[in-house]
């Protein structure tokens, strides 16, 4: 469907955009994720053919789109602030690209109705935009995008100024739209919550590059480098520094908060600067109770007992790593507590242990290269 070649794009000779290529497939719903002034809307408008690309090439079904002034594109375009017509009412927002297109007044409103009920707006043709909250203020957007029955549908931040419960209603709403008019669609947003529950594909914009692509659940498992895990807030980096090799895929990395044993792909070298992340999602370690002799023994606030050690009870032989320190703050969140540590570290737990209390925790660390 939608094809970018190497499209790059500088400002002031500063680039943008440097080489990015991807395709949006039919009925495929993709993410552009990417940190404020990271070229997210420069992008989208190069696609909409409102800005021209320093070089490259943007195709749809198979034909340079070059030539093709934005209008005649058929490309839908919802932008954060709506950017409705405050003049006209719903009705004729709506009605306003058709009208453009000369269509004819019967096929017109046929078209609003049907635009309108997708939407669950149907029976507010008459009302003025202005007196609409954010929420329908969006949906009219929506609807004007979908009534010229768009080839691709873009979509800039359009949550970004709604408060959390009505994006999520509206962004529920937009999924079921999308799947049910299997319009492909390019949805920008610096939100990772949004853009994995929306997207088919998720694609990570950094440094003028896409640095990551993928199903929202790969991602998610394989972030590839310390920026995206980061960006994506998956847990704790933490930066370390190779000791050596244990066996084949088995390294011992020193950090700040405890030397771990890591099971990665790569080939890393003895005093190697790497990158490590812990997920949030730890257990308590029970085996260090108060009457083991290991954890009598006081850690002053903020020492943590370096240890890595071989859970041999577990059956799979998983290699188990584990930090100690003082907890710090307690959090409830709904079915479990974020527990910070007083060595930086975050992870939630099941219970809720007491703030200043010295506490073990066994963390799974991945290596992000
Ligand atoms: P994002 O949408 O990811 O926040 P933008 O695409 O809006 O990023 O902008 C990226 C950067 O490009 C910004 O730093 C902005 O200053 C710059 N930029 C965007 N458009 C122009 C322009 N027309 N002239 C000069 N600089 C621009
Ligand atoms: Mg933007």
């Amino acid at each position: 469907m939608l094809q970018l070649t190497s499209i790059t794009k500088s400002y002031n000779s500063k680039p943008l955009l440097d080489n990015i290529s991807f395709t949006v497939a039919e009925g495929e719903t993709v993410c552009l994720l990417g940190a404020s002034g990271s070229g997210k809307s420069t992008l989208l408008r190069i696609i909409a053919g409102l800005e021209s690309p320093d070089s490259g090439l943007i195709s749809f079904g198979g034909v340079d789109l070059a030539s093709t002034p934005p209008h005649l594109r058929d490309f839908g375009l919802v932008f954060q602030d709506y950017a409705l017509f405050p003049h006209l009412n719903v009705n004729d927002n709506v009605a306003f690209g058709l009208k453009m297109r000369r269509m004819r007044q019967d096929e017109i409103s046929q078209r609003v109705a049907s635009s309108l009920e997708l939407v669950n707006l149907k029976g507010f043709e008459q009302r003025s935009v202005n007196d609409l909250s954010g929420g329908e203020q969006q949906r009219v957007a929506l609807a004007r995008a979908l009534a010229i029955r768009p080839r691709l549908l873009m979509f800039d931040e359009p949550l970004g100024a709604l408060d959390r419960t009505l994006r999520e209603g509206l962004l529920n709403g937009l999924r079921s739209i999308l799947q049910k008019t299997k319009v492909p669609a390019i949805y920008v947003t610096h939100d990772q919550e949004e853009a994995f529950a929306i997207a088919d594909r998720v694609m990570i914009l950094h440094n003028g590059n896409i640095i990551r692509a993928g199903t929202p659940a790969d991602v998610w498992a394989n972030p590839q480098s310390a920026y995206v895990a980061e960006f994506l807030g998956l847990g704790n980096v933490i930066e370390g520094e190779v000791k050596g090799k244990i066996k084949s895929g088995e390294w011992k990395v020193e950090s700040s908060v405890g030397e771990f044993v890591v099971m990665c792909k790569h080939k890393h070298s003895k005093g190697e600067k790497v990158h490590l992340l812990a997920r949030p999602i730890a257990e308590q370690n029970n085996r260090w109770s108060s009457s083991s002799a290991r954890a009598e023994r006081t850690l002053s606030e903020g020492e943590v007992e370096d240890e890595a050690s071989r859970d041999v009870s577990r059956p799979e032989g998983r290699i188990q790593n584990t930090v100690q320190s003082i907890v710090a703050d307690v959090i409830f969140q709904q079915d479990k507590y974020k527990v910070t540590l007083d060595n930086g570290l975050y992870v939630y737990l099941k219970d809720a242990p007491k703030i200043g209390k010295k506490i073990s925790v066994r963390v799974k660390i991945e290596c992000l290269g």
